[in-house]
């Protein structure tokens, strides 16, 4: 087999000429700032599109999780329940604001926050008040169990919605669950703005206070008055040009995406891996990224320490680091699935909660067979496969017979 020419990334900004007219309209404009209508219209189309009340456009996602956590009000020490397999970003604005993740294991039927450790969680925590819940890969969680839970405990929801822009549960759009909630731009993402993010919420007062917080939070004064903490948050007019011409391409976007997902489900039918998984009859991902998890059964030995990883062949079976080799071999990007966050060295000392209790007891249980961490569990056994919208019908045909001999 050849390597690609072009590489085959993961996931790549794609194009399609609009962006550079909204651009171009901001330069010749000279709306060069952070004001302009560009702005505008995409807080008005995000909002109608995602039906919520305000959209706010901020510098990136992580900056509008950031927002969502001071509007939540978190206090230095207090405790905060997050998702634990996700990407940083999710847990970070915790951390900004002084607040202690606690970090809530994963359940198998979508990758995400499993509502019966977030149960238990509130047993060992009954005080918390804030719950930071991220959809993976484009997989909508269980909100309705998880959104009882959290009533039941007077808890309010942050929706990370970053990697899932354009998902529906029960027909009704991610990003809207929450009280606070958030949407990325990033380079990667579904659509992108090259950067960029929003902070969604129905309540006006609060998408007020991020407009403010956002712009260094001046006073109504004729000189600079400040009574409270400001950031430099706001989006550029200029990228809000790239966010106007991608977001009529969101849905096309996501039908692509949707095809690679089938495409790779049909051709690894018959190996011992499975594809990501949803709720088919209540959710809709955006299908961001594909990814597989490699049967118990079918995983060759694999050690990981803090950042290398070796495997011992075997017939038969393979393990993510052997299929990540053989992909960056021929010129093709995957990456393994998120590190979960109590496995990271920053966040070692925080509280992880799975099902049965505190998971801090056995992690990488899977290897005697019953788990008691799944986030580890799908880490271990589970990769990210190239998933880029312009990734030609051959190109996946190519990536799925260069898994497929991994299991040769
Ligand atoms: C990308 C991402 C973010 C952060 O978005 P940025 O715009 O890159 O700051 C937050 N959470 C998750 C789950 C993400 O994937």
């Amino acid at each position: 087999m050849q390597a690609f020419e072009q590489k085959l990334w993961l996931s790549s900004p794609t194009m399609h000429g609009e962006e550079l007219k909204y651009m171009t309209e901001a330069y010749e404009t000279n709306w060069m700032s952070t004001v302009g209508k560009n702005i505008d219209e995409i807080e008005r189309l995000v909002a109608e599109k995602l039906g919520c009340g305000y959209a706010v456009a901020l510098a990136s996602g992580t900056s509008a999780l950031h927002m969502a956590v001071r509007l939540a009000g978190v206090q230095t020490g207090e405790k905060v329940f997050c998702s634990d397999l996700t990407f940083d970003a999710t847990v970070n604005p915790v951390k900004y604001e002084g607040g202690e993740a606690v970090f809530i294991d994963t359940e198998y039927d979508t990758w995400n926050m499993d509502p019966d450790a977030l149960q238990k969680a509130f047993e060992i925590y009954p005080d918390v008040r804030v719950v930071v819940i991220a959809h993976l890969y484009g997989t909508p969680g269980k909100l309705d169990e998880l959104k009882e839970i959290c009533d039941e405990h007077n808890a309010i929801i942050i929706e990370d919605a970053a990697e899932s822009l354009g998902a529906t549960y029960k027909g009704k759009q991610t990003g809207t669950f929450g009280t606070y909630n958030c949407i990325s731009f990033n380079g990667n993402k579904i659509i992108t703005g090259s950067s960029g993010g929003m902070l969604l919420t129905d309540d006006k007062h609060a998408a007020e206070k991020v407009r403010k917080w956002s712009t260094q939070a001046r006073e109504a004064a004729p000189w600079y008055q400040h009574e409270e903490l400001g950031y430099n948050y706001r989006m550029s007019n200029v990228i809000a040009g790239v966010v106007r011409g991608q977001l009529p391409y969101l849905e096309d976007h996501i039908q692509k995406k949707k095809e690679i997902y089938r495409r790779y489900k049909e051709g690894f039918k018959d190996i011992p891996v499975t594809m990501n998984p949803y709720d088919e009859k209540n959710s809709e991902p955006n299908f961001w990224l594909s990814c597989l998890l490699i049967d118990k059964e079918a995983m060759c030995r694999q050690v990981r320490s803090e950042t290398d990883s070796l495997y011992v062949k075997e017939k038969g079976k393979s393990c993510p680091t052997e299929i990540l080799e053989n992909l960056a071999k021929y010129n093709a990007e995957g990456r393994p699935v998120w590190k979960p966050m109590h496995l990271q060295p920053i966040y070692r000392m925080n509280p992880f909660v799975t099902k049965d209790g505190n998971g801090r007891a056995g992690t990488n249980a899977y290897i005697e067979g019953e788990s008691k961490d799944v986030g580890a569990d799908i880490f271990t056994r589970g990769l990210c496969l190239p998933s880029d919208n312009k990734m030609a019908v051959e190109g996946q045909d190519k990536v799925i017979a260069l898994v497929r001999e991994c299991f040769s």
